[in-house]
């Protein structure tokens, strides 16, 4: 899957990191996400959020 890189509502760039996503409770391991460097605001992309479906059913 290509990364494309696009601004924050915030105005920041939002940059990609792997991390710990929990999501309501479930831990769903490292996965990718992305994140705004001038508010911090993270941001789950689509590949992560259909990991994150599969663990929550
Ligand atoms: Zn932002």
């Amino acid at each position: 899957m290509e990364k494309i890189e696009y601004p924050c509502p915030c105005g920041g760039k939002v940059k990609w990191k792997k991390d710990e996503v929990i999501v309501e409770g479930v831990n769903c391991g490292i996965l990718d996400v992305e994140y705004c460097l001038k508010c911090g605001e993270e941001y789950l992309p689509e590949e992560t959020m259909e990991i994150v479906e599969g663990k929550l059913k």
